[in-house]
């Protein structure tokens, strides 16, 4: 065995061309086939780099000069881009990045799914304005030079970088952080420090209803009770127009894990409301909803497209969330079938059907992977399966179900393509054909990919 030595060493300084982006938005350049990621530098550029660090397969780069420039390349708007950890493509044009998301899918369906030939469609972006689409913010709050501080975590650490304006963020969720920051430091309630595991205040999340403007505050704090949490309170009621839910959440664990178990409405409505298309939805504080509203429609229509029904069909919607694909689906389907691991979750899907007037849904919690074994085991077959899995992808358990229960159509939506290139290989070699691949841009200036493949039974 040759023992393996790296063609560049720490500190070198060497000039190199990028000829792809990570999907952490990294320029990828090569020395002799050995790979160096540098942030900020784009496909097609020249770029003098300092060696920051060697690791057995691969090294990462710092910019120091940029030789020449790609066309692609623009002005980042936000004057934290560099420091911040949220958006990771902002020096690409916006056009620039739906092309790389295409190519970041392409890439993986030949080399992980091997399916060299299938169709994947040009990225569909937002229209216009790709900013100020989120509609939830969710910030880790902390202490600094003795001022309470929030925002977001600075690239690969757990500083924080105390943040105004956030310019993916819809402007009401930057104007209600700013209320609770401000309050929270007028009342002296503790941010939490990580390090010793005291103090209260650890996250703030804010959830917006795009249609409704309805707003959601959860405060996420150690312990159950804290000084000055009723004058916290009946502050932010005050200052906050258009509020409508305050919610409490107990996190007194160490970990990175934002939620804990106990939450409690303190005022106001367990939910907000936000429409998509014609369907209305309510989502409560622990329910996870697409944070592109915008975009959202368009990737559900797709969905919706893919699975190509003609009112005759049972459908199962596996991880559903609040039961936003499978109302979509129900419209168009003879029956569908929600499950998903949240119980809020589902308990704010029921509460959905019903808010649309929609009898031909039902829905279970659980794992998707133990409940849809248990439904083929009781007779529930599916027609159509759709899947909307976490990062993660799909239980292997849960592929073999679809496999043996052989759905004439499978939608797969996913927000990791390199778990769906995964899955789709597992599919193909369980006796599907994967038709296409649309990638669908929800997440504007940063480098994740959302796409969904249709698949049908050979
Ligand atoms: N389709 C929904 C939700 C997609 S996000 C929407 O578009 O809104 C993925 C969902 O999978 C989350 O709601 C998450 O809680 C859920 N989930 C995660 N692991 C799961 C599992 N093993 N089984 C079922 N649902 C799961």
């Amino acid at each position: 065995m040759s023992k393996f030595t790296a063609p560049v060493k720490k500190n070198d300084v060497v000039e190199v061309t990028a000829e792809d982006l990570t999907h952490e938005g990294l320029g990828v350049a090569k020395v002799d086939g050995y790979p160096i990621f540098t942030p900020n530098t784009l496909p097609g550029e020249k770029a003098e780099i300092r060696v920051v660090k060697t690791q057995k397969g691969y090294a990462f780069g710092r910019l120091q000069t940029l030789i020449s420039e790609s066309p692609d390349r623009v002005e980042p708007p936000c004057p934290i881009y560099s420091r911040c950890g949220g958006c990771q493509t902002q020096h690409l044009s916006y056009d620039g990045q739906l092309r790389a998301k295409q190519k970041q899918v392409k890439d993986l369906m030949k080399k992980v799914a091997k399916l060299p030939d299938v169709p994947v469609h040009p990225t569909i972006g937002m229209d216009e304005h790709p900013w100020n689409y989120r509609n939830k913010a969710q910030m880790p709050v902390g202490e600094q030079d003795g001022k309470l501080v929030a925002g977001f975590y600075a690239k690969r650490t757990h500083e924080i970088i105390d943040m105004d304006h956030c310019l993916i963020q819809q402007e009401k969720n930057d104007e209600v952080l700013q209320i609770v920051k401000a309050e929270a430091e007028r009342l002296g309630v503790r941010p939490y420090d990580e390090k010793t595991h005291k103090g209260t205040l650890r996250h703030v999340m804010t959830r917006v209803g795009r249609t409704s403007g309805e707003i959601m505050v959860v405060l996420i704090t150690r312990t159950p009770s804290f000084p000055q949490k009723e004058a916290l309170v009946s502050a932010l009621t005050e200052k906050i127009s258009g509020l409508t839910s305050v919610v409490h959440n107990i996190n007194n664990k160490r970990t990175n894990v934002i939620f804990g178990e106990e939450t409690n409405t303190l005022w106001g409505a367990d939910v907000i409301y936000d429409n998509i298309g014609d369907i209305r939805f309510a989502i409560s504080a622990r329910s996870f909803y697409q944070i592109n509203s915008v975009q959202t429609k368009v990737l559900y229509d797709k969905a919706l497209e893919y699975a190509q029904l003609t009112g005759e069909e049972n459908v199962i919607d596996a991880y559903c969330g609040i039961g936003t694909i499978s109302l979509f689906l129900a419209q168009q389907a003879k029956h569908v079938y929600g499950v998903e691991i949240v119980p809020e979750a589902i308990e704010d899907a029921k509460v959905n059907a019903k808010l649309n007037n929609i009898s031909n849904a039902t829905f279970e919690a659980g794992p998707a992977e133990v409940v849809i074994p248990n439904w083929y085991k009781n007779g529930i077959t599916a027609d159509v399966l759709v899947v909307d899995p976490p990062r993660k992808g799909c239980d292997q358990a849960l592929l073999d179900t679809i496999m043996a229960m052989k759905p004439k159509r499978v939608v797969y939506v996913s927000c990791n393509p390199a778990t769906l290139a995964r899955d789709l290989r597992v599919l193909e070699d369980g006796g599907y054909k994967t038709v296409k691949v649309q990638p669908v841009d929800m997440f504007p200036q940063t480098s994740h990919v959302e796409a969904v493949a249709m698949l049908t039974l050979k």
